[in-house]
């Protein structure tokens, strides 16, 4: 770890939140309570991102929040964000978490795209599907399943937890892994059909969730997103 990124031995993490449209103040807070739950004390900067000016590489993370997948790459192409995102996202220094829309944006294939086709930053290999449980069921909450043992630290809090209240806002799914590099971190029985589907992934430092966890009171995933910033820094 650079001695600049260090203040009296505690790790300086500095998160940009995309703020255009979406659920990012509650993930500010989110972000602030999960950080006093680390077993070591970080000096955790929140900074908001609009420009592509905003984008600074030695920023350790970002959130692209959850709100319109639409509306957000509209105006990211409009003001020029689009490959410097891109770009921001792609360097293996940096780490990503997109929720909701922001799975969307990071996704490479995105079906039930709306009228006339929408752009994504196409970044990880994953097919994911847009309002994928449909209008009958905009928004329900359900216990999704995590799949991957490296969680249990972050969701472990006095007892063992392997569900995590998923609130879910017209969400969209994961249909198809694109390459072995991703790997599913949660899943949640469909409602309308009970299959099992995938709501949320990682490759490498790319992290998605098709839900909202910054909606819900539990803050493990914020716990474990900044568990991701710090062992990189500490790499
Ligand atoms: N369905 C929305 C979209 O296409 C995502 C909804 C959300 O982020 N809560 O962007």
């Amino acid at each position: 770890m650079p001695p600049g990124d260090l203040k009296s031995g505690v790790a300086i993490v500095t998160v940009g939140l995309l703020e255009i449209q979406g659920a990012f103040l509650e993930h500010r807070v989110a972000l602030q309570k999960a950080a006093r739950l680390l077993s070591k004390p970080i000096d955790l900067h929140l900074v908001e991102v609009r420009t592509a000016e905003q984008l600074r590489p030695e920023m350790d993370a970002l959130i692209i929040p959850g709100g319109e997948s639409t509306t957000i790459s509209i105006y990211l192409k409009r003001n020029s964000m689009e490959e410097p995102l891109r770009h921001w996202v792609q360097n293996p220094d940096h780490v990503t978490w997109g929720t909701c829309a922001g799975m969307i944006l990071l996704s490479k294939l995105t079906e039930n795209q709306k009228q006339g086709g929408q752009s994504s930053l196409a970044v990880m290999d994953i097919d994911v599907s847009r309002n994928y449980f449909g209008r009958q069921v905009q928004s329900f909450e359900a216990d999704v399943r995590m799949s991957d043992s490296s969680l249990n630290k972050a969701f472990k809090k006095d007892t063992f937890q392997d569900t995590f209240p998923g609130v879910f806002i017209r969400a969209p799914a994961i249909l198809e892994l694109l390459s072995d590099d991703v790997k599913v971190l949660a899943t949640v029985s469909d409602p309308n059909t009970g299959a099992e589907v995938i709501v949320a992934a990682q490759q490498d430092n790319m992290i998605s969730t098709a839900f909202h966890p910054e909606l819900s009171e539990d803050c493990a995933w914020h716990v474990y997103f900044l568990e991701q910033i710090v062992n990189k820094k500490a790499t």
